[in-house]
């Protein structure tokens, strides 16, 4: 987050705008990275949050309630499993996305891809592929390899019957917004498929975001297993993994894990997502930004990432002074996880702020360069 020169101090939100401690407003392009999907003090889901929160907020793993079969009722209207195993955080639902295919295969091995991000706990860390998150807690957990992303040969050599799973993102978040090309995922869900291994597709940052419920619906690819978490519950924090095969109680658990409010704020996420029909209405909200030292404009949806020429830190600070907050990928990758309940003039206004930022930096750059040429 050093990017982030003047390290601002929010107070409080409003739809896609929040403000800082001296009363400025900004758009919020970042929504917590990508978390705050009807943005925020949406007024429905507050009210039906507040409601929980006198009802019953945690109730205990071992008990039934009602908030558990409306969250569950919501979601088979978007996703074909059987089962949601609910965490905390998107690192837990990959902890237990792994034990549970170390569980059901019997086999120890996990193949994942370079540039990947899957969390930072002991085992997401272990599939997570930067040195940077790694080094310093080494040794991992062992048992995992890393191959090319995108690289079908690597695949055929990796996957082996040695393999428990494959883990990957169908758009990789931290590692720049690079999708996953289509060939590729097809090419892991028949290898998995020949070894009886099992494929995961890590949706904590895409769900949601890219027209689709899940963006490995548009590969026409169903995974042994998905982890889901960021949006889900807009704010509560909360993670699934959904799998098509049960996992004997006890073998894993969680405190937390499923509590009623998680429940409700999942439920009416959804609801409310599937009311404005928000999720299908991301896919045409995808901004294509021209301008100078702009290489591309990756991602789909309101998952976006512009590719930059140069360290992006200059642009995201202006686009800050400017009123608008930004993310990063990398050195060189400006990131938008915009509130989905952004509007198709509000992104197109980002579109022009951002163009106006590197034209305006860009400009200044090449006069100092023709003067000192
Ligand atoms: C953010 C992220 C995670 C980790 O989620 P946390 O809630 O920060 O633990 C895991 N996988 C992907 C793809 C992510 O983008």
């Amino acid at each position: 987050m050093s990017l982030y020169r003047k390290r601002l101090k929010l107070v409080k939100g409003e739809g896609v705008y929040v403000w800082d401690s001296q009363g400025r407003r900004y758009m919020d392009l970042v929504a917590g990275i990508g978390v705050n999907v009807l943005g925020h003090n949406h007024p429905e889901w507050v009210s039906a949050i507040k409601e929980q929160l006198e009802k019953l907020v945690v109730a205990g793993p071992m008990f039934e309630h009602e908030e558990r079969d409306e969250m569950l009722e919501e979601l088979a209207k978007w996703a074909d499993y059987e089962y949601v195993y609910m965490g905390n955080s998107g690192t837990e639902a990959v902890e237990a996305a792994i034990k549970f295919a170390r569980l059901y295969t019997g086999r120890k091995e996990i193949v994942a891809m370079t540039n990947a991000f899957h969390g930072r706990t002991m085992g997401a860390l272990s599939a997570t592929w930067k040195p940077k998150y790694r080094k310093d807690f080494e040794p991992l957990v062992p048992g995992f390899k890393h191959i090319p992303f995108n690289n079908v040969e690597a695949a055929k050599e990796a996957i082996t019957r040695e393999t428990a799973a494959v883990i990957f993102e169908p758009i990789q978040g931290e590692g720049g917004i690079v999708p996953a090309k289509k060939e590729f995922v097809k090419t892991l869900r028949d290898l998995t498929e020949d070894v009886g291994a099992l494929l995961i597709a890590d949706e904590v940052q895409t769900g949601l975001r890219t027209g689709r419920f899940l963006a490995i619906e548009h590969y026409k690819v169903m995974p042994d297993i998905v982890t889901m978490g960021k949006g889900i519950g807009n704010g509560v924090p909360v993670s699934l993994t959904l799998t098509n095969f049960d996992v004997e109680r006890g073998k894993h658990g969680s405190t937390f894990g499923g509590n009623p409010l998680a429940c409700k704020a999942v439920a009416t996420t959804l609801r409310i997502l599937r009311k404005e029909k928000l999720v299908e209405k991301a896919e045409e909200k995808f901004i294509e930004v021209e301008a100078p030292n702009v290489i591309m404009t990756r991602g789909m949806g309101l998952m976006i990432g512009i590719v930059m020429r140069k360290p992006v830190g200059r642009f995201v600070e202006e686009l800050q002074n400017r009123g608008y907050l930004v993310h990063t990928a990398g050195q060189r990758v400006i990131r938008l996880l915009p509130p989905l309940i952004i509007t198709k003039d509000q992104i197109m206004e980002v579109k022009s702020a951002i163009e106006g930022v590197i034209n305006d930096i860009s400009g200044g750059e090449s006069r100092v360069s023709q003067e000192a040429g």
